[in-house]
């Protein structure tokens, strides 16, 4: 791993610490380190988004107030369809 900036996240806003000025994390590069850190399991990967997912839902990062209400589209793209949606198209290829 190099020694460049890591883009963490800052909570409980999730905005990226490097990246700065209210960037949502995971940002681009966030996410270039996280598929680098993830790069031998990909499911890890989505388990460790969904975590955070959950975490950003847990700290109030969307308007949805009860907690029986379905992970809201923009957390779920925000978070999982970046990973998710390769994953699809990489199966639907290889088939
Ligand atoms: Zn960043």
């Amino acid at each position: 791993m190099s020694t460049a900036v890591e883009h963490v996240a800052i909570r409980p806003d999730w905005t990226c610490g490097a990246c700065g000025d209210g960037t949502p994390w995971p940002c681009a590069p966030a996410k270039v380190q996280l598929s680098e850190k993830y790069s031998k399991s990909d499911g890890d990967l989505l388990i460790h988004l969904a975590v955070c997912m959950w975490e950003a839902f847990d700290d109030g990062l969307c308007a949805v107030v009860q907690r029986q209400q379905p992970i809201p589209p923009d957390l779920r793209t925000r978070f999982l369809d970046w990973v998710v949606r390769p994953l699809i198209s990489g199966r639907s290829n290889a088939a």
